[in-house]
């Protein structure tokens, strides 16, 4: 089996990249956002909690997240491998997927670098094309904020384990995605 995470800043086409990557290794592409605003648009339980601090661009709380990840990656049957994508997002998550996947492989982290600037232009034209409701100007600005003081410090837990792989995540999609494969061929 084999595992990746998919990691970087909003906007840095986290999940762009995984679903490319997901198709070329046979992979089950999982992504918190995805599953969390599946949970909204069904007006779950789960999904009334959390659509405050979406909107507003907070972390849900971990147990939701770690809770979702964990039935997924149990109830998957046999697959290649997983990307996570959008998740772990704190030391706790990362943890919990540690432990989740310890007896099958511990992920590879793929992180796509992309500059505060392009960031906040991509986000705005997301917002503009596909309505999503947490890309406005106030929002985006939030999620960069807590993506830095909350997730950022992740990077250095996970190169400290040498399970890092850092990529140019800026030009063009392809381009990116021919950088990550080549990492991980
Ligand atoms: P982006 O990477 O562009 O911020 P996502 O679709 O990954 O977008 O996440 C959207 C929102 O869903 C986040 O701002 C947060 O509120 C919530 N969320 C997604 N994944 C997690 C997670 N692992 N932990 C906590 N909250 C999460």
């Amino acid at each position: 089996m084999r595992n990746f995470i998919i990691f970087g800043p909003p906007g840095a086409g986290k999940g762009t990249q995984a679903q490319r990557i997901a198709d070329a290794l046979d992979l089950k592409h999982l992504s918190t956002g995805a599953l969390l605003r599946e949970e909204v648009s069904r007006q779950t339980n789960i999904g009334q909690r959390v659509q405050d601090l979406m909107a507003k661009g907070e972390l849900v709380d971990d147990n939701i997240v770690d809770e979702i990840i964990k039935n997924k990656v149990e109830n998957s049957g046999q697959v290649a491998g997983f990307i996570f994508d959008g998740y772990p997002r704190t030391i706790s998550q990362a943890n919990y997927l540690d432990v989740l996947l310890a007896a099958k492989a511990l992920p590879l982290i793929l992180n796509l670098e992309v500059s505060a600037e392009e960031l906040s232009k991509r986000l705005i034209l997301r917002g503009q094309t596909t309505g999503r409701a947490d890309d406005n100007q106030e929002t985006i600005k939030n999620r960069l904020i807590i993506y830095q003081q909350q997730t950022q410090p992740l990077l250095d837990f996970y190169a400290s384990q040498k399970r890092l792989i850092s990529v140019d995540g800026q030009g063009e999609i392809e381009e990116v995605y021919r950088r990550l494969s080549d990492q991980i061929k």
